[in-house]
């Protein structure tokens, strides 16, 4: 390609609104456009790019036997209702109605839409297993979209789900996915780590995130050092490291009058004691019922924990009227004997049995001193249900091997999960087994964010200079630059640039009529893998100047015959690949 013949808007003021070197790198190289809020135009080298890791993920998600589709964007509300998330789904989904006032979304995810696609082609257990696939545009509202495609509200993505006939066959596919996604993110360039996830209101059990380590990930990792433990902060069990033994029940504890003393903060300096030393209520609605949770006042509420332990679905902090409803006290609700019956009481396991806290007294500006769970937490009748419901943090426990863990940010770039008989049951997905007897399917989904592996490439890859792109994915491999001026040199460059073209190698000529200076740097910016300058050297004595972006080195080739510069660019290009590959076992 021509860079005369093509179009390259190269900036060099960062976007305004761009806070992460990824999305202002793929506006000033001229990769995307911002179109609107969380939403993007693919220029011809930005799509490039993003073809090529949508070709790498067909490839190795085909040669691991799953089947490409390609279902409408449009989902009607039938098929959502019919699992239960058409409310469950809120604000995420961009809804719309038709001329006819029929309701749909644009689909978000397409579980729903592959079980009415597949329902009626799946009769046999002969038809399983199967794993079926699309890459396609996915919508999402994003409350806040953010970072340029990593969260932008209109993406592509690639969705895929399989169906079984047990739990066996299941993890077959999940852990052959989990192979898959290994090599789809190595060939790519990205170094993942699959963390252990919650499986949220998707249902199921396995769930693992595929990971980027970055300091601009949203979400955090709990990694250990020792055994190689990943889990992601809101699935890591928090364990208390020594148990204490039941003792007497002190419920009356010193009560004492704390006036204007209502945070925790607050709380542990009047009393001069560590937050850890108080206990934390959390007063929570869930599903319309009240709920009172008790964690240690150094930690915080992990409601993806309080939710699954609890079964609801949406909770939410309790308004002033909720607690009038179940007489509670905000800022002095503490444990008690005489809560209103209607309430539903969580204590977190990492409190202790036998130590003294100081607690909120039920009683408006009152705290107690000295207070001990004791013997109430372990009666079979308890008041309390005793649950892990606190976020993991650094230095824990590692709930495999019980070394300190480690803390990380990382961005989510894909995400594997075993989704059990939720969407089958819904859409009453059976087939005959070999008995002919009926049998419930049970199904596992796996994504991967293609965007947002782009711009997470682009996160690990940069310099001061720009973009340098792994190899796989690089817009081009390589870039020739002329610098000379006179015709009969020009046309001496055309006709290597011309051997190129039919030698398999992707190569881009800036043959813009710009000084040198300017084409580097765009060169450097937009990160081509390799460049070649042909320049005053090359006219005087054959010489070409390679250069390798991502390390800097520089080679110099003197010019025979167009075959054994071709050959030396080869064993360039060879040796990327044999470097990503090392870098990403
Ligand atoms: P996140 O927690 O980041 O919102 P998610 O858990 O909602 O992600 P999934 O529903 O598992 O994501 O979707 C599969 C993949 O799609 C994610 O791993 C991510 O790479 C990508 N993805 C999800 N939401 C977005 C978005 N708003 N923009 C770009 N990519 C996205
Ligand atoms: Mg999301």
């Amino acid at each position: 390609m021509k860079a005369s013949q093509f179009l390259l808007p190269t900036t060099k003021e960062d976007p305004q609104d761009a806070v992460v070197a990824s999305h202002k790198l793929m506006i000033r190289a001229g990769l995307v456009r911002k179109s609107h809020s969380g939403l993007y135009s693919y220029l011809p080298l930005g799509l490039k790019i993003l073809k090529k890791i949508e070709s790498i993920i067909r490839e190795e998600m085909n040669s691991s036997g799953a089947l490409e589709f390609e279902l409408p964007i449009l989902t009607p509300s039938e098929f959502w209702e019919t699992s239960g998330r058409w409310d469950k789904m809120g604000k995420e989904m961009f809804r719309l109605q038709d001329r006819h006032d029929n309701v749909s979304c644009l689909g978000p995810t397409h579980e729903e839409s592959f079980c009415h696609l597949m329902k009626p082609m799946l009769k046999s257990y002969k038809d399983l297993p199967i794993n079926v696939y699309q890459v396609h545009t996915k919508f999402r509202d994003e409350i806040r979209p953010r970072y340029g495609v990593i969260r932008s509200r209109e993406f592509t993505m690639k969705d895929s789900y399989s169906y079984h006939l047990d739990d066996e066959s299941l993890d077959e596919t999940y852990q052959l996915m989990r192979k898959t996604y290994r090599s789809i993110f190595g060939r790519m360039g990205l170094a993942t780590i699959p963390v252990q996830a919650d499986s949220g209101n998707m249902g199921g059990s396995d769930s693992e995130e595929f990971m980027v380590v970055s300091p601009i990930g949203e979400e955090t990792l709990m990694i250990c050092p020792s055994c190689g433990y990943n889990g992601n902060i809101e699935k890591t069990a928090v364990i208390l490291n020594e148990e204490a033994s039941p003792t007497k029940s002190y419920l009356d504890g010193n009560k004492v009058e704390t006036p204007n003393v209502k945070s925790i903060e607050e709380v542990a300096s009047f009393f001069s004691v560590d937050k850890s030393e108080t206990i934390k209520t959390v007063a929570m609605m869930g599903d319309g019922q009240g709920i009172l949770v008790f964690i240690p006042g150094d930690r915080e509420l992990n409601e993806a924990k309080l939710k699954n332990a609890s079964g609801l679905n949406e909770i939410y902090a309790m308004g002033p009227k909720d607690l009038e409803q179940y007489n509670l006290k905000a800022g002095f609700i503490g444990p008690s004997s005489t809560f209103h019956p209607g309430l539903k009481l969580y204590l977190d396991t990492s409190i202790s049995a036998n130590r003294e806290y100081v607690v909120g007294a039920n009683e408006f500006e009152f705290h107690k001193k000295g207070f001990i769970f004791g013997d109430s937490l372990f009666h079979k009748d308890s008041l309390y249900e005793r649950v892990d419901l606190v976020l993991a943090r650094k230095g824990d426990s590692c709930p495999n091997c019980g070394s300190g863990l480690n803390e990380e940010k990382g961005i989510e770039v894909g995400h594997i999960f075993k989704l059990g008989q939720k969407y089958t049951k819904a859409f009453e997905m059976k087939v005959l087994d070999k008995n002919g007897k009926t049998r419930d399917l049970t199904m596992g989904c796996y994504g991967i964010g293609v965007n947002r592996c782009m711009a997470t490439i682009i996160e690990q890859c940069n310099d001061e200079k720009g973009i340098f792109w792994p190899i796989s994915v690089a817009p081009f491999e390589v870039c020739l630059v002329n610098i000379t001026k006179k015709e009969e040199d020009t046309a001496r460059v055309e006709e290597i640039y011309q051997s190129f073209k039919l030698s398999g190698i992707d190569i881009f000529w800036d043959d813009r009529d710009l000084g040198p200076g300017f084409k580097f740097k765009d060169s450097e910016l937009i990160g081509f893998p390799i460049r070649l300058t042909l320049g005053k050297d090359f006219v005087e004595r054959n010489e070409i100047n390679i250069l390798i972006r991502k390390s800097g080195k520089e080679i110099q080739h003197t010019y025979t015959n167009f075959e054994s510069l071709k050959k030396q660019i080869a064993d360039i290009i060879q040796d990327l690949y044999t470097d990503l590959g090392a870098s990403n076992v």
